[in-house]
């Protein structure tokens, strides 16, 4: 039993799970880069009535059956939840005040995932944002 808790951007939403997350996925669906102007979105399968939000959080239906949350406030991405799977909801692992909490367990949709995500390893890795223009994005 872990004690999870984060916030979104603003801070306006706030959630704390406790419990042992099921499956802690890496998506790569084209869904999934869209809704979080992403290329792929860490989640945190979470027991659904085991996580407490606060806060006002607005969602849609991003295909039949499958709901995405997110604050009213900044939009920061909060959770997927779907009928796919009941009692389940996958909150996005990117909100955990504590990062170290968070273990992945499988990547999913792996064929739709963006074609230059195998590149990034090989990228420089300042801890800043000093980097040169190259002056050829590509
Ligand atoms: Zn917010
Ligand atoms: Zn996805």
């Amino acid at each position: 039993m872990i004690d999870f808790t984060g916030k979104c951007l603003c801070g306006a939403v706030t959630w704390t799970y406790s419990g042992a997350p099921d499956r802690n996925l890496i998506c790569h669906c084209e869904s999934c880069q869209r809704a979080a102007s992403s290329a792929f979105s860490a989640f945190i399968g979470a027991t659904t009535d085991a996580v407490h939000w606060q806060g006002e959080i607005n969602h849609y239906q991003s295909s039949p059956g499958t709901w995405r949350g997110f604050c009213a406030t900044c939009g920061t991405r909060l959770y997927y939840a779907s009928d796919l799977w009941p009692g389940e909801i996958h909150i996005a692992a990117a909100t955990l005040n504590d990062p170290e909490l968070y273990s992945p367990t499988s990547h999913c949709v792996w064929g739709e995932r963006v074609p230059w995500l195998a590149s990034l390893d090989d990228l420089p890795k300042p801890d800043g944002f000093d980097i040169e223009p190259t002056g050829d994005p590509t």
